[in-house]
């Protein structure tokens, strides 16, 4: 594969962007930018950014575009500097502001997309998947369960750490159901955005996780 990978993981909240851009970060090795979890570490420490973001997500807003975008520009700056081999975000950018601010950074930073990989599932498994989401509460574990489809072994006990869990505030139905409306309203004009440039790439999110990784593999593998 060329050596540098730069990719975006586009899709509704509960596609199953978070998943797949954890594990294409670990196979091949590539820095992902995850905008959500930057903002929810923002407000843990109650940086300005945190503090101004706060309301916003916890009601299943978007933040305001200027926030996000001084975000992402200063770690894409930062990467840049280092041993870059190509990035992967998730959850950035959601509305065309934001696409037109990261078109703009690419192009001063001399890098190009690869792909925006757009994960699809109907509404009703999102609301489903996202509702009985939990998380381990163990930052460095980090890891991901379900109540439906990756039940914890030991109720709500982390199978990796032991740590317990938990269910993120927007998680609730109500602040799901917002995501999805602020989704529809401003982020799925990206889709027409990217098609139209020959950048996007469908994946069907609903099939086992491992079968949706392979073939963004394959789709990665066939752009070279
Ligand atoms: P996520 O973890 O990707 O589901 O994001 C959680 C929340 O963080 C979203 O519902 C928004 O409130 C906020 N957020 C994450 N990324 C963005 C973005 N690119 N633009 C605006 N808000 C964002």
């Amino acid at each position: 594969m060329k050596k540098e990978i730069n990719i975006i993981f586009f899709g509704a909240p509960g596609a199953g962007k978070g998943t797949q851009a954890k594990k294409m970060s670990c196979e091949l090795k590539l820095p992902h930018i995850d905008t959500g979890s930057l903002i929810r570490e923002a407000i843990t420490n109650k940086t300005e950014l945190g503090i101004r973001a706060q309301q916003f997500v916890e009601s299943g807003k978007l933040v305001p575009d200027n926030l996000v975008i001084n975000l992402i520009k200063e770690k894409l700056i930062i990467l840049k500097d280092r041993n870059f081999n190509g990035f992967i975000l998730d959850g950035f950018p959601r509305t065309i502001p934001q696409a037109d601010a990261l078109k703009t950074l690419l192009e001063e930073l001399k890098l190009e997309l690869t792909y925006v990989l757009n994960i699809q599932a109907p509404e009703n498994i999102l609301i489903k998947r996202l509702s009985s989401r939990r998380l381990c509460s163990n930052k460095n574990c980090g890891a991901i369960f379900n109540l439906i489809t990756k039940r914890p072994k030991e109720e709500n006990k982390c199978d990796l750490c032991g740590s317990p869990l938990y269910q993120r505030k927007d998680d609730t139905e109500e602040a799901a159901k917002e995501r999805l409306n602020e989704y529809h309203n401003k982020t799925a004009p990206l889709e027409k955005y990217y098609r139209d440039q020959n950048k996007l790439a469908d994946i069907a999110g609903t099939k086992d996780s491992e079968d949706v990784y392979n073939e963004i593999i394959k789709i990665l593998y066939l752009c070279q």
